[in-house]
């Protein structure tokens, strides 16, 4: 006994071992799952897909999982390498492992007594669920048909698995249109008055199976194949071509999902919940994905096959119910939820079928979940001591701490209950009804917020979905399409709201005797479940409870610091209610956009002499002054870095006739003068010309205003026993030359305001500049000179290493993404190999310069998890980010020292 445990786990490590250290490629192109023996492991998933993994680990541990065997992904690739040809040999290996198969299960492929049959799955190494095709019941011929009657005793079910298999193998491997089959269906049914599928009985069935067959070989010019292994090759196939399914591609687009080298085929010993009432089957999660509560969570249908229940055409009964029906099966799989979470430590999200009242299990994945949900779980397993605090903090993906911050329906307001329905994926959405995806998907693109309204959802309305502010379907459970998808991304949807009637011609829904148009705003609320009339007001979230408590952990284990974007004292406040240690950037041009300063302000640009300009410069003075003593007061000693104005003065000057004439008369001056000096302040390319620490070189007043506001707000904080931590950044520097012209400027400005002012005692205002052009990160020793320290802006670093306008976002970019020429956007996600080099450049340098150079990021970057990580691996002291993303920051800073250490 004891030798034999030990033999198993060495023959694991060897396993594990061969996929960590780069496989060398071997030829073995099947991995076979059952009792008598199995090749893979749950570590595999890169070469056996999740589903294949997830198979052999489930067979490993003991669970009751039906034999079968795994196509790599790699197969796959090489399908695809070789144009689309099943790779030589692979379909003998197949061949041996169906016979393995039959002598586990005792049965026979194709046989005529007692037949194997097979389910042929996709399964990449990211679950895309639904987002390929399965076919279930292989194997069926007319010969097997007769074995399948004859073993079971249940002449209906056995036609009826075969009338599926002809259904789905058409539709799936053949392409046959699915409507076709279900005129066939229709017709039959009315001539056997059956109201429903399951009234059409033996005689009906018969006639469908010929009926079928006819509409195959109608469509396909060929019979329905009658050799068993020609429908397994021509189903592999088909798996392998499902991979590049527009569907299938622009999931992985939309999920981010790049570097995987195809799909994985699972060839699986068929077992039927569809035998009649002592079957069934169903789908659970070990825990609630969308609370995170500790409690078994699920669905079934009795007497049905496992694609009813996702594919959200029947209603299932919550778990809950189960034990009335099978005791036995339901105390067991409670006993495997247990096992499953001691064996993979996270929430499981798992496919069942009982059999004439036997369970086995069918899948098992990481349970896709909430935010709130993923937050509960990580803080639930600590106290458990499933995992500590570490893995905790690395459980949760910092993004989708977003939907802890937003905001959520007003307890307090007055709902107008339209409907019920489940709670699917928590969350307020609020908009107009739109009733097909497509319409979602273009609304949205106008800048409206929709609601997508549908009786179920299904693969291919996922960018409607994707779009829609919240999704509400009339028919489905808690598991169907729409439910998990939803919550993948943590989208409000209400699922299965039966009340409500959806007439997608005229485009309208009416429930309870009242009718809703695509005019009309409803609010779902997904926690609830319920459906609501108009909009209803929102309030802050609360930010305690397990939420605090990971963070703290975050926080003890991060060493980046977490700044803010902000330019307000409302957003500064913010800010430091998420846990902002400082403002990274703090702009001034916002500043003079509101009511009478751009009044002064555009005075001040079309002034002809320095005095004029210093004339306007003074009205626009105490605004700047109050405004930074705002936020000063708000950061209450924390470090503000100021940048001073950046963008070209044009921006700040109305660009069509009506309004130009209406300023030249307020500004007292003839209009073609403020035309002529609107075309000066043109740039032709607003990345490159007259702007940051250019304007001050041209205009010092300018900074010379500036930074007597910073002084002179500082001081009067003091005052008010407000330590104020002004640090001045020059924006766009270039040359050394450059900040050191500006930075004695500003030096001499400080010192005489401090005289003028008779200031006493400290006040150190440190200066420093952003490292946006190429040129900057490139000279950044000679640059470190002269400043305290260096932020990183890598919007425009992004822009000017690239040569992209962030505004090419919208064009033509969108085609470089979809062709992965590039892996993600890199004005969201910072790129590493090559921006990224500027930045470790700009660090070193500048570092070997000056010793304690103060090093951090401004740039939108600050709040992206995996930019984050980048700048914790080259040493920044700190990142910046908008205020919603402080907590993203700090979440995404943890995991990458956690990550890093060692
Ligand atoms: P997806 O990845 O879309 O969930 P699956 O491969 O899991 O696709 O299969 C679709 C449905 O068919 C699931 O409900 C699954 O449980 C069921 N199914 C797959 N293989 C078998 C099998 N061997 N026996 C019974 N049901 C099966
Ligand atoms: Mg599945
Ligand atoms: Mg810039």
């Amino acid at each position: 006994m004891a030798t034999a445990t030990r033999k198993k786990t060495t023959r694991k490590k060897t396993t594990r071992k061969k996929t960590t250290t780069r496989r060398a490629k071997t030829d073995k192109k099947v991995y076979y799952f059952g009792p008598s023996k199995t090749d893979g492991d749950g570590s595999m998933k890169q070469l056996l897909g999740g589903k294949g993994a997830n198979l052999a680990e489930m067979t490993d541990i003991g669970l009751p999982v039906p034999p079968g065997f795994t196509v790599t992904t790699e197969t796959c690739a090489d399908y695809y390498k070789v144009g689309g040809k099943l790779p030589a040999g692979l379909m003998d290996e197949v061949r041996e492992n169906m016979k393995r198969m039959e002598r586990d299960t005792g049965k026979k492929f194709g046989s005529d007594s007692d037949p194997l049959l097979v389910s042929v799955r996709s399964g990449a190494a990211a679950s895309m669920p639904g987002m390929m095709d399965t076919v279930l019941n292989l194997g069926l011929t007319d010969k097997s048909l007769d074995g399948l009657q004859s073993a079971t005793g249940k002449t209906r079910f056995a036609l009826d698995a075969y009338r599926r298999l002809i259904n789905m193998f058409g539709d799936v491997v053949m392409g046959v249109d699915h409507h076709a089959f279900e005129d066939e269906f229709d017709r039959i049914k009315k001539k056997h008055n059956a109201a429903t599928d399951n009234d059409l009985g033996v005689e009906g069935m018969e006639e469908l199976v010929d009926a079928y067959k006819k509409v195959y070989k109608k469509h396909t010019g060929e019979q329905f194949p009658q050799d068993p292994y020609v429908q397994l090759e021509k189903s592999l196939e088909a798996v392998f071509k499902s991979w590049n399914t527009p569907r299938a591609i622009r999931y992985r687009q939309i999920n981010e999902i790049t570097g995987l080298q195809g799909t994985a085929v699972n060839i699986q010993t068929m077992v039927f919940g569809n035998m009649g009432d002592d079957s069934g089957t169903g789908v659970a999660f070990t825990r609630d994905p969308s609370t995170g509560k500790n409690e078994f969570y699920g669905e079934f249908l009795i007497n049905a096959q496992g694609e009813d229940v996702v594919a959200g055409i029947r209603t299932p009964k919550p778990v809950k119910e189960m034990p009335r029906w099978d005791r036995r099966s339901y105390d067991q799989l409670i006993k495997i939820k247990t096992k499953l979470e001691k064996h993979y430590k996270d929430v499981q999200d798992l496919e069942f079928t009982i059999e004439r009242k036997k369970l086995y299990i069918l899948q098992t994945r990481n349970g896709k979940r909430t935010g709130p949900a993923a937050v509960k779980i990580a803080c639930d397993m600590v106290k458990e001591r499933l995992i500590d605090q570490k893995t905790a903090v690395l459980r949760v993906p910092p993004n989708d701490l977003n939907q802890l911050l937003l905001p959520s329906l007003d307890p307090k307001a007055k709902r107008d209950v339209i409907a019920e329905g489940l709670p699917a994926s928590p969350g307020a959405a609020v908009g107009k009804l739109a009733f097909t995806a497509a319409e979602a998907a273009d609304r949205t693109q106008d800048g409206e917020k929709v609601l997508l309204v549908r009786r179920e959802t299904s693969p291919e309305d996922i960018d409607g979905m994707h779009a829609a502010q919240g999704i509400l379907t009339s028919t489905g459970g808690m598991t169907s399409h729409a439910a998990v998808v939803a919550r993948g991304w943590g989208k409000p949807c209400v699922a299965g709201a039966g009340a409500i009637h959806i007439d997608e011609k005229k485009r309208k829904i009416t429930v309870n005797g009242r009718t809703f148009t695509a005019k009309d705003t409803l609010t779902l609320d997904g926690g609830t479940g319920q459906v609501l009339a108009g909009e209803i007001a929102t309030i802050e979230p609360k930010l305690s409870g397990d939420f605090a408590t990971l963070m703290k952990w975050a926080d003890r284990m991060r060493t980046l610091k977490v700044r803010t974007n902000a330019d307000t004292p409302e957003d500064s406040q913010r800010a430091r209610d998420f846990g902002a240690e400082g403002i990274g950037l703090c702009r001034t041009e916002h500043m003079f956009f509101e009511g009478s300063r751009i009044k002064a302000m555009r005075e001040m640009i079309v002034a002809e002499t320095e005095a004029a300009r210093r004339k306007a410069l003074d009205k626009l003075l105490p605004y700047q002054r109050e405004d930074f003593i705002g936020i000063f007061t708000a950061m209450k000693g924390l470090p503000v870095t100021v940048r001073l104005l950046d963008p070209p003065l044009h921006e700040f000057l109305p660009h069509d006739a009506k309004a130009q004439q209406d300023l030249a008369k307020t500004l007292g001056i003839k209009p073609a003068k403020l035309k002529q000096r609107v075309a000066e302040l043109h740039e032709m390319n607003p990345m490159l010309g007259h702007r940051g620490c250019r304007l001050a070189v041209t205009y010092p007043e300018i900074l010379e205003m500036q930074v007597r506001a910073i002084v002179e707000a500082a001081m009067a904080c003091q005052k008010k026993k407000v330590q104020a931590k002004p640090e001045i950044m020059i924006p766009l520097v270039g040359t050394a030359e450059e900040l050191d012209l500006l930075r004695g400027l500003a030096e001499q400005t400080i010192a005489s305001v401090k005289k003028e002012h008779k200031h006493k005692g400290r006040l150190d205002i440190s200066i420093g500049t952003m490292i946006e052009i190429p040129r900057a990160a490139l000279t950044a020793d000679d640059i470190a000179e002269h400043a305290d320290f260096f932020s990183f802006g890598t919007n425009d670093l992004t822009q000017l290493t690239f040569g992209y306008s962030r505004d090419d976002v919208g064009t033509f970019l969108g085609d470089y993404l979809a062709k992965e020429l590039l892996p993600k956007d890199p004005f969201q996600s910072l790129d590493a190999t090559g921006v990224g080099q500027l930045v470790a450049m700009g660090c070193e340098k500048g570092r070997k310069t000056k010793k304690d150079l103060k090093l951090g990021i401004c740039g939108e970057h600050g709040g992206d998890p995996s930019s984050v990580e980048f700048c914790h691996k080259v040493g920044l002291d700190y990142v910046s980010c908008s205020p919603f993303r402080v907590p993203i920051a700090r979440l995404a800073a943890a995991q990458a020292a956690v990550r890093n250490s060692k």
